[in-house]
């Protein structure tokens, strides 16, 4: 996506849409670009283990198969995916990630000039697909924990309203919502406004009081859950992701879906993912223990970072931002930036997360404004590893 305006080329007559223009972009966590120094891209919350060696296997099995088009039904999955849960296939539907999930919610609900609420800073596609849809998007700011403000969302609901869109654990700050108060909210949310449950990190959610999206689906037949295989499964490169929603929502997500837009390729590695399942938790545990150890390591240095439950800290570095985004780029860690709010940063590979708390000592200097080494202490700290990442 550019910033620049296509009619600013001013080469055709061609008309755009008018919702275009107040688009705001979405920007992917930046790549590792080419340096002396060791680099670690911690930017996009992706899983930082290659493939499991089954999965690569299954991936391997159907590519000889590339020329023909996938299962449009992904029937084998769906399967897959509502014994996991438990829930009828009916009720289980697939988009391309379950960004392309979201975006088919909003476009088979929102007619123009709908409302979609969520909690802001939260995931920063939910802007982009709301305005596409020509809905209004309704921004309910985080309180000062960053946590959902839910009785202000709840407040927030008019009669234009049609999705709500909880994000938990919440993309960028790590925090997770609530039992008790998810059925607070959901009993002041008229019976006819969907509540989307987006957990792209549920995985990496240990809370014992956090809800848990499929025990609402259960509960409230206006609940959708969204699940994706990009992370805890590390499969974002494939492109899978999928809801949980009632059977006439899941047969209308099916209808607005792109046809054909999960690939076989991600068909039959989101099944090999599922029947892997003890490989991946091992991994999850891993994961949720370096988050530990990194959240552990700030709070020594005198952070004060919101209690995460995902797999990336949330560092409210505010007008510093930018700058404290070079010093992490300095030490060869790359993070992602959000205007003059804070950072997020996610868990990687040992050797990242160490040079990402090495980097971060620094980083809380200059927010406190008492930065007297900075400059000097670039090179220091970049253990060398070799696995760093420099995909996508
Ligand atoms: C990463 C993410 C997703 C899903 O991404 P896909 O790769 O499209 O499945 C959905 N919601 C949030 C909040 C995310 O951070």
């Amino acid at each position: 996506m550019t910033t620049q305006h296509p009619e600013d080329s001013a080469q055709s007559a061609v008309t755009l849409r008018a919702a275009l223009r107040s688009l705001p972009p979405y920007k992917p966590g930046k790549s590792a670009a080419a340096s002396d120094v060791v680099q670690y891209k911690l930017s996009s919350n992706e899983n930082p283990y290659p493939p499991l060696p089954s999965v690569l296997d299954a991936v391997n099995q159907v590519s000889p198969e590339m020329n023909l088009y996938p299962d449009m039904t992904c029937q084998a999955v769906t399967q897959a995916v509502a014994q996991r849960w438990g829930v009828e296939p009916s009720s289980v539907s697939f988009g391309s990630g379950s960004v392309e999930v979201a975006s088919q919610i909003i476009r088979a609900v929102c007619e123009e000039g709908d409302e979609v609420v969520f909690a802001w800073r939260s995931f920063e596609a939910y802007p982009i697909l709301a305005g596409l849809a020509g809905a209004t998007a309704v921004k309910v700011p985080l309180d000062e924990n960053e946590r959902h403000d839910l009785p202000a969302m709840a407040a927030a609901i008019t009669e234009r309203t049609k999705v709500v869109l909880v994000c938990t654990p919440n993309n960028p700050t790590g925090t997770s919502v609530g039992t008790d108060e998810l059925h607070e909210f959901m009993a002041q949310v008229p019976s006819n406004v969907l509540v989307v449950v987006d957990e792209a990190y549920v995985h990496f959610n240990v809370d014992p009081d956090a809800a848990r999206g499929i025990d609402f689906f259960r509960e409230y037949p206006n609940v959708v859950v969204l699940h994706t295989f990009s992370k805890a499964y590390g499969l974002a490169g494939l492109r899978i992701g999928y809801a949980i929603a009632p059977a006439h929502v899941s047969a209308a997500l099916r209808a607005v879906a792109i046809p054909f837009g999960v690939t076989n390729l991600a068909q039959q590695a989101a099944l090999a993912s599922l029947a892997a399942e003890s490989e991946i938790e091992e991994r999850i545990t891993a994961l949720v223990e370096q988050r530990d150890h990194v959240h552990r390591g700030l709070a020594e240095q005198g952070w004060d970072v919101p209690e995460s439950q995902a797999n990336f800290v949330w560092l409210r570095t505010g007008a510093k931002t930018q700058e404290a985004e070079e010093i992490f780029s300095r030490h060869g860690v790359i993070v992602r930036a959000f205007g003059d709010e804070g950072i997020r940063v996610s868990i990687g590979s040992p050797a990242g997360n160490q040079a990402f708390l090495v980097a971060a000592q620094e980083v809380l200097d200059l927010v406190r404004g008492t930065s007297s080494t900075a400059g000097a202490a670039g090179a220091q700290g970049t253990p060398a590893a070799s696995d760093t990442r420099n995909g996508g």
